[in-house]
């Protein structure tokens, strides 16, 4: 369940090839830029954003972190109730 953004914003591309979106978070900021992908950290985009909401230090919201979860924990509390 991903958590919804406060606001979105689009910002071109420096070399006018396309646009990307940039999003603002209660705690942080996320693009969809590849160099935000793959660093999970403020790119220029979300620097750009923050500054002008008069953000200095822009953090990153990172919110699929799903890798390794925890599948299966509620499975062992449910015991068959008919097991013979
Ligand atoms: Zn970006």
């Amino acid at each position: 369940m991903a958590a919804k953004p406060l606001a979105t914003h689009q910002m071109a591309s420096d070399k006018g090839t396309g646009v990307y979106d940039v999003a603002r978070y209660e705690d942080g900021f996320t693009c969809s830029c590849k160099s935000f992908e793959y660093r999970q950290a403020p790119c220029k985009h979300i620097k750009r954003i923050a500054n002008a909401h008069g953000i200095p230090d822009p953090k990153a919201h990172l919110e699929s972190q799903s890798e390794g979860g925890t599948d299966g924990t509620q499975a062992n509390a449910k015991a068959a109730p008919d097991a013979s």
